[in-house]
């Protein structure tokens, strides 16, 4: 249900919907879990599933949004074949249906009482329980576009609401003069049932000397209008405003003004001499007509439907066929240009040996990206044609090779003709399915080093290659980290790893483990070794007694459970009544925290660390070849050891943290 909801540009995608989570329900599965856990590690999806709805305009599942029964809720509308609020309220959307039996009626499925979902949209969605009106404005279907900021209506109200303060800016379309309109917020009427409507003054840009500057490049002036047919007559108010706009709220959209002080810099590109009532806005004329027009065909439902890519392919002449892989599938508009350049070189040639190559280097310099890939055609007549790119993200020398493949059969594959792949990486070869011929080249090859080449100065391209996954039409999800980076690893294990993130994450936050988790961020714990000394028994029977002793105080100090006096009084106060003093020092309370501060304890743990110092130096001149005074050194200087060879240091957190654990 909630996939098919996608469709409406609603102002979260559906995925989103789990984010009204802020842990995932009993009921929820894996894969659902994983959606509420997503946000936590900035990893959002991007889909190309395309559903086609009809039946209603307005989704029923953002306001079946109850914790406690979301499932049975979403269970008994989908048995009921129900999907839109359209289905239980009345035509003019101002009503619930008051009877449950009425709406029975439509039902494929007639079975059951009134069902929960019914009484929840009552008690939370209409204004009391005897009167059904509902409380939210139903009158424009909820068809958004989630691309721009809109302004906020003010609640209903008789009185009309003027717009005080720091001016705000607007842009909506005018199918009328059809161009972008700007305009200053003035007053807001909302009277229901007709619904916000804002009174703003019209602006309009102010012609500037565009000979020496491109439509992109000038700033956008703005000025207010003199007058023009836009101006809304019955406009009752401040008269020395010459042109009114008025606008309902659903077709603003919120634009941003720049500073006063910006405005001198822009005084040459004005044709005369610098108005005083003058606004520079944040984008240019062109960006904010493209959002405008954009936001109209949204709301209006006229986008032309998507077609998928196959489809355009199909109808696509061959050298357009080229054209659309590479601008559908690479991300970067000067490697898509680089790359349909290529191709046009070659379209006359129908055999082609290419030689490729992919490099990686584990530690880049500053200009250097870790990936590089590089191909060439050695044997097309009077054409050299060759390419190298660059790679970024998750880096793999596998990752290189098949991208050199990948660019190179871009732009040679629509065209028919036969292609021989010649590759030195048996992992490229595995990439691509078996039954696709590469041979795998010789590296003595001259051809074959020349890809090598390549590939290596690939890696100091200034612009790396990334591949639009929403280009390619046999995947429909791919997840997406930071917004940047896709997730091209196996998403499976992807997401185990998440769960188990998350599962230790809740884990260390437990408050008995504060001091472990203060220490692994710092990089402080070694846990392959923590783990071993863990497990180490000292005597040799696994059910020996002290063997359990140590484990349960090595368990106790590293959650700070110790049974100190604090512990104690908590769990016993009859026992152990108010005084929880040190028994050694007398002064402070006795709390797991004390034992390594103790001043009376300080003396007995600084010598067993001087001790210790004395048997790893024993243990390290024995068994390492180094210089002696290297190894003296390291551990005079050691964080652990450092403050036991000095009587006024106090103790360090590395010996906290070896204590606790
Ligand atoms: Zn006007
Ligand atoms: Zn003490």
């Amino acid at each position: 249900m909630l996939l098919s909801q996608y469709q409406y540009n609603l102002p979260f995608n559906f995925f989103d919907f789990f984010t009204s989570f802020d842990h995932p329900l009993k009921s929820f599965t894996r894969l659902e879990s994983l959606f509420v856990f997503f946000r936590y590690y900035n990893i959002s999806i991007n889909t190309n599933i395309n559903f086609c709805v009809k039946g209603g305009t307005i989704p029923i599942s953002h306001y079946i949004i109850d914790p406690k029964f979301l499932y049975s809720h979403i269970m008994s509308l989908r048995s009921k074949g129900i999907m839109f609020l359209d289905q239980v309220i009345t035509p003019d959307s101002a009503y619930l249906l008051e009877e449950y039996n009425k709406i029975k009626e439509s039902l494929q499925n007639k079975q059951g009482r009134i069902p929960r979902w019914y009484n929840f949209l009552k008690n939370h969605l209409t204004i009391s329980s005897t009167n059904n009106h509902l409380n939210i404005e139903l009158n424009k279907p909820i068809i958004q576009n989630p691309r721009v900021e809109r302004l906020r209506p003010p609640p209903i109200s008789v009185e009309v609401q003027n717009h005080t303060g720091p001016s705000k800016w607007i842009v909506t379309w005018s199918q009328n003069i059809t161009d972008a309109v700007y305009g200053r917020a003035i007053m807001t009427t909302n009277y229901s049932p007709s619904g916000p409507m804002l009174f703003a003054e019209h602006w309009i840009k102010i012609p500037i000397n565009t000979s020496i500057a491109t439509p992109r490049s000038c700033p956008n002036l703005l000025q207010p209008c003199p007058g023009c047919k836009l101006h809304f007559p019955y406009y009752v108010g401040d008269n020395r405003i010459n042109c009114i706009l008025k606008i309902p709220y659903p077709r603003i959209i919120k634009i941003y003004a720049l500073q006063k002080h910006n405005i001198q810099q822009y005084a040459s590109w004005l044709p005369g001499r610098l108005l005083n009532n003058v606004k520079v806005i944040k984008h240019n004329h062109e960006h904010y007509k493209i959002v405008a027009y954009n936001d109209y065909l949204i709301r209006n439902n006229l986008l032309p439907s998507r077609t998928s890519l196959l489809d355009t392919l199909d109808n696509a002449s061959p050298a357009n066929k080229t054209y659309q892989l590479i601008t559908s599938l690479i991300k970067e508009s000067v490697i898509q240009a680089d790359l349909w350049s290529l191709a046009q070189n070659v379209q006359n040639h129908n055999y082609f040996e290419i030689f490729t190559d992919g490099s990686f280097n584990r530690s880049p310099s500053t200009n250097e990206f870790h990936m590089g890939f590089g191909w060439h055609i050695p044997n097309i007549p009077d054409f050299n044609a060759f390419y190298r790119g660059a790679l970024k993200h998750l880096p793999s020398s596998t990752k290189a090779e098949i991208m050199a493949i990948l660019t190179a059969i871009i732009i040679l594959l629509p065209s028919n003709a036969t292609i021989l792949i010649l590759t030195d990486s048996q992992a490229a070869i595995d990439g691509f399915n078996k039954s696709a011929q590469l041979l795998k080249a010789h590296s003595t090859n001259a051809h074959n080093d020349r890809a090598d080449e390549l590939a290596k100065s690939g890696r100091f391209k200034s612009v790396s290659t990334n591949i639009n996954t929403r280009g390619i039409p046999s995947q429909n999800v791919s997840l997406i980290w930071n917004d940047e980076v896709n997730l091209d690893k196996d998403i499976r294990k992807y997401m185990g790893k998440i769960i188990d993130y998350r599962l230790i994450d809740n884990h260390l936050n437990h408050h008995n483990l504060a001091d472990i988790q203060k220490f692994t961020k710092k990089h402080m714990i070694n846990w392959p070794v923590s783990s071993k000394f863990f497990s180490l028994n000292s005597c040799n029977d696994s059910t020996c007694d002290q063997h359990s002793k140590d484990v349960s105080w090595k368990m106790k100090t590293s959650t700070n459970t110790l049974p100190t006096l604090d512990v104690l009084n908590r769990n016993f106060p009859d026992l152990i009544k108010d005084n929880i003093n040190c028994l050694l020092c007398h002064n402070n309370s006795e709390t797991n925290d004390h034992l390594w501060k103790c001043p009376s304890l300080l003396p007995h743990i600084r010598s067993a660390f001087q001790e210790l110092a004395i048997l790893a130096q024993d243990i390290l001149h024995k068994d390492a070849d180094k210089l002696n005074l290297c190894i003296t050194d390291t551990i005079k200087y050691s964080n652990v050891f450092c403050w036991s060879l000095n009587d006024i240091r106090a103790i360090t957190d590395n010996v906290t943290a070896i204590l606790c654990a």
